[in-house]
């Protein structure tokens, strides 16, 4: 997650630079929480082979599993248009 990656907190609206948050470590969940309202915006984990397929979870980005509240927009270096990861709420239920 160390791309330009922005994201808008579901919260309070804020639009938040994910490299700009210190993430917090909750159980196995890595989760990104919005500094003016305090809403946990995204979690990151490691897949699991093992564990239950989840398709609505969360995005599997190598050996990530990257779940938000809002669409993830990452702007790759290079690229012309900045990559999008669709909200995945479920992640965090
Ligand atoms: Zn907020």
């Amino acid at each position: 997650m160390d791309h330009d990656c922005t994201t808008t907190c579901v919260g309070c609206s804020t639009q938040l630079r994910l490299g700009d948050i210190q993430p917090e470590q909750l159980g196995d969940v890595t989760t990104y929480v919005c500094s003016s309202c305090g809403t946990a915006v995204v979690g990151v984990k490691r897949f699991k082979e093992d564990a239950e397929p989840r398709e609505r979870g969360g995005f599997r980005l190598g050996d990530w599993v990257i779940g938000s509240k809002a669409d993830i927009v990452i702007a790759l270096p290079g690229a012309a248009k900045p990559m999008k990861l669709d909200a995945r709420p479920g992640f965090f239920t």
